[in-house]
């Protein structure tokens, strides 16, 4: 949506900055103006789900690169792993300019956002020292082989078998639904090693090379048309034994720390994310003002200016439940009970977002990609249709409210 308008008049800072910060932000800001790249002349995806060719693999990558090499990418990282050392002032203020510029993202996004705390968490030292920097710097992609046909939102179910042998595992089974599969040189991968023990017992978490033989890959096709997933085929592949992370049988404990940072624990991608909804707000604001309906603007209609003032009201009640989960004293009692709720309502408000620009749309929102006449070269609907991933991803809106209500809540257990 890159050429709808910018949103400085929706975004807020928060409180003063230091004078330090100020100086780093208007570096980071000065950056960005300066090596954003252009807008291909190919369609780029609309986030990491759907990154499907080449060229548009080339080009997120080159970016991540670029702002690492800039020294502008892992500010959650201690320096000796490759990063830039822990700073999440620093961090946040990255991810605010970069949502507010409405710069490209990170392509390894599962890397950053799950892997890298996963690993930083679990990992040997020679695991952290050998995978965190180039995931950092996008030279090694990873995807994610959790969920199986017989296995998503039960995830405890799966089959996958990784048997142990001679100098390590073979892995026999079906993952689904694998998002980056086709570009990535890591695995982060929850099989089966003790079928005789309970079904959380017996699972463990491995960091597999993408590189073994008896690893088919098979495109997966979205109700936009796009790809960007995958189901993965393990035939027999073999793993070295440098691939377990943690200890066998501790696989659901480590998968629980992975999905709790996907669930929203990773603070900086909040605000990212927080950042990026404010731009697209006020690109849906610039829609409401631009767009007729029988004559008349349909800024002048009351409920779409009703629709369109709660939906910044629930942006706001995000950027600062963003804010407050980054402050320790704040969440004692309750961790990660924020982190939990994100989920829901980041994913939910860009399904009302998106389903919202569609009704103001009306007709026209039925005009696809690649039509002359389609406003804001249907990135709407496309938007619309997209909007559903992050609703299942990761655990879908219904699972996340039932933890919510178990966890948080201390309601009783659903089953
Ligand atoms: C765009 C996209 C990308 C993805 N990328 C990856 C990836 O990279 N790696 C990966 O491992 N997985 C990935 N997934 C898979 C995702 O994690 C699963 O789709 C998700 O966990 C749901 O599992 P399922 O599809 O098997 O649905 P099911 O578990 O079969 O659920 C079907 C429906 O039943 C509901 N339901 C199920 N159980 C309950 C319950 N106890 N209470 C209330 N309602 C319930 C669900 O909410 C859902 O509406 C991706 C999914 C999508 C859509």
């Amino acid at each position: 949506m890159e050429s709808r308008q910018s949103s400085q008049s929706l975004q807020s800072t928060g409180s003063p900055e230091s004078a330090e910060h100020r100086q780093f932000r208007a570096g980071v800001r000065a950056w960005i103006a300066d090596n954003k790249p252009a807008q291909p002349d190919f369609m780029l995806p609309q986030s990491f789900l759907e990154v499907e060719t080449e060229a548009q693999f080339d080009y997120l990558r080159r970016w991540q690169k670029q702002l690492y090499e800039a020294g502008y990418l892992g500010f959650d990282v201690p320096r000796e792993y490759g990063g830039q050392g822990v700073d999440s002032a620093r961090q946040s203020i990255v991810q605010q300019e970069l949502g507010r510029a409405g710069a490209p993202f990170f392509v390894n996004q599962i890397a950053l956002q799950w892997v890298a705390p996963t690993i930083l968490t679990y990992g040997t030292e020679e695991q952290k020292k050998r995978l965190i920097q180039p995931l950092l710097s996008a030279d090694e992609i990873w995807c994610q082989g959790f969920s199986e046909p017989g296995a998503g939102s039960d995830l405890a179910s799966l089959q996958t078998r990784a048997n142990a042998v001679e100098g390590g595992y073979r892995v026999t089974g079906h993952k689904v639904w694998t998002t980056l599969a086709h570009f990535a040189r890591w695995m982060i991968l929850l099989a089966r090693t003790d079928p005789e023990a309970d079904r959380y017992g017996g699972l463990s978490y491995f960091l597999f090379p993408m590189d073994t033989d008896g690893v088919v890959i098979q495109p997966l096709v979205k109700m936009t048309g796009e790809g960007g997933f995958n189901q993965v085929l393990f035939e027999d592949a073999f793993m070295p034994s440098d691939s377990l992370l943690g200890a066998e049988g501790q696989g659901w404990k480590i998968a629980m720390t992975t999905l709790t940072f996907e669930r929203g624990a990773a603070q900086s991608q909040n605000r990212e994310r927080a950042a990026a909804d404010a731009r697209a707000l006020s690109e849906l604001v610039a829609l409401v003002r631009s767009t007729m309906r029988d004559g008349r603007p349909v800024g002048d209609d009351a409920l779409f200016r009703d629709r369109l003032a709660a939906l910044w009201i629930e942006l706001e009640a995000i950027r600062l439940g963003a804010r407050r989960a980054s402050v320790a004293g704040l969440t004692a009692d309750h961790p990660h009970a924020l982190a939990m709720m994100h989920k829901v309502e980041f994913s939910e408000f860009r399904q009302r977002l998106n389903r919202l620009a569609c009704e103001v749309l009306g007709p026209e929102a039925m005009l696809w990609l690649g039509d002359a006449n389609a406003p804001d070269r249907a990135e709407w609907p496309r938007g619309l249709m997209n909007s559903y991933g992050f609703t299942i991803g990761g655990g879908t809106s219904e699972i996340q409210r039932n933890i919510v209500g178990e966890r948080v809540l201390g309601l009783p257990k659903s089953k």
